[in-house]
């Protein structure tokens, strides 16, 4: 059995590992190619775009899958939509293993917006100095807001377009509580822009905005395919694999 693994996340590489000693399957992780020097899942991968649903139907045809598992970030939904349209030309099954949103506690003072544009927009009324943790792609959406001050964390550097005021922090998660708290009283952040991603890496920056007492603008996630099996975690999709 040849199963896909449409990747890009911590737990795209952790279902990797789970099957690797799996000696009936083999399993090939597939990566986009965004990051310079990605975190390699054990196993089999390939690297790049398939070049659209044709492109993956033409893949998934030629490397006879037969089973495909999209595993990808909430946010990469071009990907999604492919996988799904896909599998159903070649009838093959698609499993989406999706980590659930985060959810508000009491003392979150969260701004759920539908965009990054929508973000932008928000913002000059909640702070100045922003920490945007949405990546590297699609920081232009905040190039017009030239009064506030942006300190943008992302894996590679950003390209232009970008704000006028920018600093750049290099990293990469997980990230501690401890190293949060410090980005937000270093850099003197009052206002958090964060993606719904979901999972622990990133989670401790919005503990740390709440004990500050700082507004979060939060993206809310594209709309996942329709009719596609999804599960929370790598355990629930080892189970679902059994069945199949
Ligand atoms: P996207 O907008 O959904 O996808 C754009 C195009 O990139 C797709 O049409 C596809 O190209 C290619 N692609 C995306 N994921 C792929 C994969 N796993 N294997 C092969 N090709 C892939 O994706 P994105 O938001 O740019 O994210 C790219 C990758 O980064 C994803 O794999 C995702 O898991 C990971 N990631 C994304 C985010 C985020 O915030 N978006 C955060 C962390 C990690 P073709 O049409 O040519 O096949």
């Amino acid at each position: 059995m040849h199963i896909l693994i449409l990747g890009g996340t911590t737990e795209a590489r952790e279902l990797a590992a789970a099957l690797a000693d799996r000696t009936e399957l083999k399993v090939t992780s597939s990566l986009a190619g965004r990051v310079a020097h990605p975190r390699l899942p054990v196993g089999g991968v390939r690297v790049g775009g398939f070049g659209g649903v044709a492109g993956l139907v033409a893949w998934l045809r030629a490397e006879r899958v037969d089973a495909v598992i999209d595993a990808t970030h909430p946010f990469a939904g071009a990907i999604s939509r492919n996988a799904a349209e896909a599998a159903a030309e070649v009838h093959v099954p698609l499993l989406a293993l999706r980590r659930p949103s985060w959810v508000p506690v009491p003392g979150d003072r969260w701004h759920p917006v539908g965009s990054l544009d929508e973000a932008a927009a928000a913002l000059p009324a909640l702070g100045s100095r922003v920490f945007l943790t949405t990546g590297r792609q699609g920081l232009g959406a905040f190039a017009v807001l030239d009064g506030l001050h942006f300190l943008a964390r992302s894996v590679d550097a950003p390209e232009p377009p970008m704000p006028r005021h920018i600093e750049v922090l290099l990293d990469r998660g997980p990230f501690t509580l401890d190293g949060e708290r410090a980005v937000l009283r270093e850099h003197r952040i009052d206002v958090l822009v964060t993606k719904d991603s979901g999972g622990a890496a990133t989670a401790p920056k919005l503990t740390a905005a709440r004990e500050l007492g700082l507004p979060v603008v939060i993206v809310r996630r594209p709309e996942p395919p329709a009719g596609v099996p999804t599960v929370p975690d790598v355990p629930s999709a080892l189970d679902r694999l059994a069945q199949l």
